[in-house]
């Protein structure tokens, strides 16, 4: 999707709507079981096709069992290969177990763990409740080391894991209305440079992928709380209006993190570990003048 520089409004983008063929081999993933949390819609989807694209094995899990079964659809149509899904709320520990057992049974021991599951919402700082803050915190926060932990045995077995969790460009600016996200995902790039340093000699490698602005399905309704037409017009309009300020001119794409999660996840980013890589068409260069 290219907008062009403070012109028009952004479209709302799944990954259906991707035209980019896969730069990679279809081979480069062949041996590997990939787990994508958040799989079924937006960057997670997009993800997960790319994973299958480069010839894993993936099982996406979320909470909506009716939208895990349209992705399964999507991802073979997209990809001509299966995708295995079970619904799992990461916030549940015993879920997420589940899920592990299900990936062992399906596909065998994962070496890829995508995180990418999050809740968000707008509120402002001074209307913030500790109800509000864990519900974020407890999704992506604890939702993330639910997950890891819960494979972190397989990882550790097969010898050449990847934990990739996905942050947000914005982070470490603060998040202005969304300070329980800022708080988690800043919270998500210290794990991962933690889990990096004690892991690393196991072969595992963790690192997190920090996106910039991307008009998803699933950011427009949870972050706009299903807005009106007008409230849509507006944050329309507050997305069409940072693609100005973007050194690159244009919004992101689920596509462009899928690109990102596919090598980070392979051996071609075998020496990378701990990084958090902002994906933001240069949007923090520009934003701090
Ligand atoms: P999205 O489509 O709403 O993705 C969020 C996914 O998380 C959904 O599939 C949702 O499925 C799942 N989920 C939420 N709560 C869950 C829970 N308790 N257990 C399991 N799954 C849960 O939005 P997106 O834009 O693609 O976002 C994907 C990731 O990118 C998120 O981590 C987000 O923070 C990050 N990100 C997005 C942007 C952006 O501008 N779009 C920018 C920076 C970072 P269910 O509701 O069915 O559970």
């Amino acid at each position: 999707m290219a907008v062009a520089p403070g012109v028009g409004a952004p479209e709302i983008l799944e990954p259906s709507e991707m035209t980019v063929p896969s730069p990679f081999s279809p081979v480069l993933l062949a041996d590997r079981v990939a787990v994508v949390t958040g799989g079924a819609t937006g960057i997670g989807l997009a993800v997960a096709c790319a994973l299958t694209e480069a010839g894993a094995s993936v099982v996406i899990a979320s909470r909506s069992a009716e939208r895990l079964a349209a992705a399964e659809v999507e991802i073979a149509r997209r990809t001509g290969r299966p995708a295995w899904s079970l619904p799992c709320d990461v916030r549940e520990e015993d879920e997420v177990a589940r899920l592990r057992d299900f990936v062992r049974a399906r596909c065998g021991s994962a070496a890829i763990v995508v995180n990418n599951a999050a809740a968000n919402f707008r509120l402002p700082a001074e209307r913030m409740t500790s109800r509000a803050m864990r519900a974020v915190l407890e999704t992506d926060l604890l939702g993330t080391y639910h997950v890891t932990r819960a494979f972190f045995d397989d990882l550790k077995a097969i010898g050449h894991g990847s934990v990739l969790s996905i942050g947000i460009a914005a982070a470490e600016q603060g998040f202005p209305g969304f300070s329980h996200a800022g708080a988690a995902k800043t919270a998500i790039s210290s794990l991962t440079a933690s889990w990096a340093s004690e892991w690393g000699p196991y072969g595992i490698r963790a690192n997190c992928i920090a996106p910039g602005p991307i008009p998803t399905k699933g950011v427009w309704e949870n972050m706009l709380g299903h807005p009106s037409s007008s409230e849509a017009d507006a944050g329309t309009q507050a997305f069409a209006n940072l693609v100005p300020a973007v050194p690159l001119r244009r919004l992101g794409t689920p596509e462009d993190v899928a690109a990102a999660a596919v090598f980070l996840s392979s051996d071609l980013a075998g020496w990378i570990t701990g990084v958090t890589l902002r994906m933001d068409g240069g949007l923090n260069l520009t934003q701090c003048l």
